[in-house]
């Protein structure tokens, strides 16, 4: 149930601090094995069921739902009171050089920024979690892909995930049933796929966090919850009322009938279904707080209704407020015994911070162009994608860059907006009335971008820290972000520039705009492909990491870190799905640990 300060209890087994991907996946484990768990989350109780616009046409929006400074991916987008900034709540950049640049993006709001990810959902590969072995670069990871993949398993069942298993190197398989069949490819997708083959590159079904059929709720409970049998209970009950996608709307305005993966839609109602959860929403947490035998006991939080400081207590405290703000939550848990922030002996909180490299490049096809009418809205985006296919050209040292990157591309005719037939000019040389209407029917839907997510390795240079000075409107100091690309992120961007150029002219097609064979004018700033990760990592040794392989942080014990924090490395692969394996995997350890009265 929701709780305030009338309701809110005097203790818990175990205090969650975030709502999002992590903090959903722990609540959610914890909850359905008969913990019982506060979730503290700083933005405001979201019910996408009520909240979501998923009809609503550009038309009845403000400026035609275009973007703005306060709605960034525009009008109907699901972010509230969040985007590229948080009104209150600012943070310091040490540089505001595009080299050097870092961007956070936050959403304050139940759920997290899961209610407008883009749900695609990669499982990181055997060579992920090893990166360090096979080319002597950046950090191995404590645990192996064997670790995780029954976790990548329960969670692909859990949430439903789209896609197919090719058997691809280091692209795994799920098990058999976890995946939902993939979606019917676009043409566009489909011609993709005929001209990339033709260069040597593979094209294979996406995968997507949403239901393209029911889940399975006759068997996957059993496989979530063995033995459990009021776990399977409920979970049974809960998927039953999930529909299938309907392929008409934008996920990123969320989805009330619950057809994909958001943690308020999927995590947080079975949760509430078992009776152990308590959620506080618009509870700003900025400390933990630890006891005289070294333990954390609670949380310290701002309610940000009232601006009331408040505490939480519990035997286990889990931070799951995304990747950069449990960091900030460390650092500023200052005491005598933990004067550099807690968990930070190390003195590596906040270092090896991770983002995703991005870069993209567009075109026009011109066998696309005149199509007859289709309706094309599908499976938002992600229908198919390449996965990084030259893992044995970059052994043998044929690249110039040590890591790979995947493809994700887009075409077709989704519903008109205002941008449909703005900015032809560089295909017509400008048209107006009648000719103008003939040039946007012809090229509407002969368009397709195709975007590199690629792997960065982590560095000295990219890290965050407490500002000295700035504070947020709480009194909460803030965080400093120092950034850094290396030349293989750089060379990899210019690589990935030249690989969606070769793919655009094997259609036929145009490439609009320039190429950057200059990989530092070619790659988007840091944090701008929202992949934020690091900052807490998890390691084999104490001197040299945060957490141990469980996310335990190594100098409190009953301390966990569930969101990117732990990640060591940040494949091209995108990390929520990652996200939740561990944070599955994590609070398995919590549970067990309370079976053997460790906590
Ligand atoms: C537009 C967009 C598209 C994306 N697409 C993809 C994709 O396709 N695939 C993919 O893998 N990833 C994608 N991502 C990234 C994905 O959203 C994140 O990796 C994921 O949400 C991280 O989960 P999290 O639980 O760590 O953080 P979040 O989802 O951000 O949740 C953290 C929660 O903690 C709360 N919180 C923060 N600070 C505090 C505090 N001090 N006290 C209490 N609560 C606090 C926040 O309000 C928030 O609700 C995308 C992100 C965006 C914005
Ligand atoms: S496209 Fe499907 S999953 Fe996405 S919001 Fe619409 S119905 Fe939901």
């Amino acid at each position: 149930m929701f709780v305030t300060d009338k309701n809110q209890k005097s203790s818990y087994d175990v205090i969650v601090v975030g709502s999002g991907a992590g903090g959903g996946q722990s609540a959610y484990t914890l909850c359905m094995d008969g913990a019982k768990v506060l979730m503290l989350e700083a933005g405001r109780k979201y019910v996408p069921e009520t909240e979501t616009p998923m009809f609503q046409t550009p038309d009845l929006a403000p400026l035609a739902a275009a973007s703005t400074p306060d709605k960034p991916f525009g009008f109907y987008d699901a972010t509230v009171d969040g985007g590229w900034e948080v009104p209150g709540e600012p943070y310091a950049r040490a540089s505001e050089e595009d080299a050097g640049r870092f961007e956070w993006w936050r959403a304050r709001m139940l759920g997290g920024r899961t209610n407008h990810w883009g749900r695609i959902s990669l499982r990181n590969g055997p060579y992920d979690f090893k990166p360090r072995t096979r080319d002597g670069l950046g950090l191995d990871w404590p645990i192996s892909y064997e670790d995780v993949a029954p976790y990548y398993d329960k969670v692909e069942l859990l949430i439903g995930v789209y896609g197919s298993n090719e058997g691809l190197e280091n692209t795994p398989n799920s098990s058999p049933g976890c995946l939902l069949p993939p979606p019917k490819p676009l043409v566009s997708d489909l011609m993709v796929a005929q001209r990339a083959k033709r260069l040597g590159i593979p094209v294979i079904p996406g995968h997507r966090a949403v239901l393209t059929q029911p889940l399975d709720f006759k068997n996957s409970p059993a496989r979530l919850h063995p033995g459990n049998a009021r776990a399977q209970k409920i979970i049974a009950d809960d998927m039953r009322k999930r529909a299938a996608c309907l392929w008409a709307t934008s996920c990123g305005r969320g989805c009330a009938i619950r057809a994909n993966y958001q943690s308020t839609t999927v995590h947080l109602p079975p949760a509430l279904a078992s009776g152990n959860l308590d959620i506080r929403t618009d509870a700003m947490v900025y400390e933990v707080t630890v006891g005289r035998d070294g333990r954390a006991n609670g949380v310290n939080f701002v309610d940000r209704t009232s601006g009331k400081h408040r505490h939480a207590a519990a035997r286990v405290v889990i931070l799951a407020a995304s990747a950069c703000e449990s960091v900030r939550i460390l650092l500023n848990s200052k005491s005598e015994r933990f004067p550099e922030g807690l968990a930070n002996s190390s003195g590596k909180v906040g270092r090896y911070l991770m983002d995703t490299v991005g870069s993209s490049v567009d075109g026009q096809i011109p066998l696309l162009e005149s199509l007859p009418p289709l309706n094309e809205d599908a499976a938002d985006g992600h229908q198919m994608y390449v996965p990084w296919w030259l893992y044995q050209e970059q052994h043998a040292g044929k690249l110039d860059f040590a890591r790979g990157y995947h493809i994700e591309f887009g075409g077709g005719k989704r519903m008109p907006d205002h941008g449909t037939g703005a900015g032809l000019e560089w295909l017509t040389g400008g048209s107006y009335g009648a000719k103008f209407k003939q040039d946007v029917r012809r090229y509407y839907g002969s368009f397709v971008g195709f975007a590199g997510r690629g792997e960065m390795i982590p560095n000295d240079q990219s890290y965050c820290e407490i500002d000295p000075v700035m504070k947020d409107k709480w009194g909460i100091p803030v965080l400093r972000f120092h950034w850094q690309w290396s030349d293989h992120e750089m060379r990899q961007a210019a690589h990935m520039q030249r690989t969606f150029a070769d793919i655009i002219e094997a259609m036929g097609g145009r490439v609009h705009g320039e190429v950057k064979t200059d990989g530092a004018k070619a790659i988007a700033p840091g944090g701008s492909i929202i992949h934020e990760v690091g900052g807490a990592i998890m390691g084999s040794d104490p001197k040299s990491s945060v957490t141990n392989r469980w996310g335990q942080t190594w100098d409190v014990d009953n301390l966990i870190v569930a969101d990117g924090g732990v990640f060591a490395s940040n494949a091209d692969k995108n990390p929520t799905l990652t996200i939740m394996a561990l944070a599955w995997r994590a609070s398995d350890h919590i549970l067990e640990r309370m079976r053997r009265k460790e906590l």
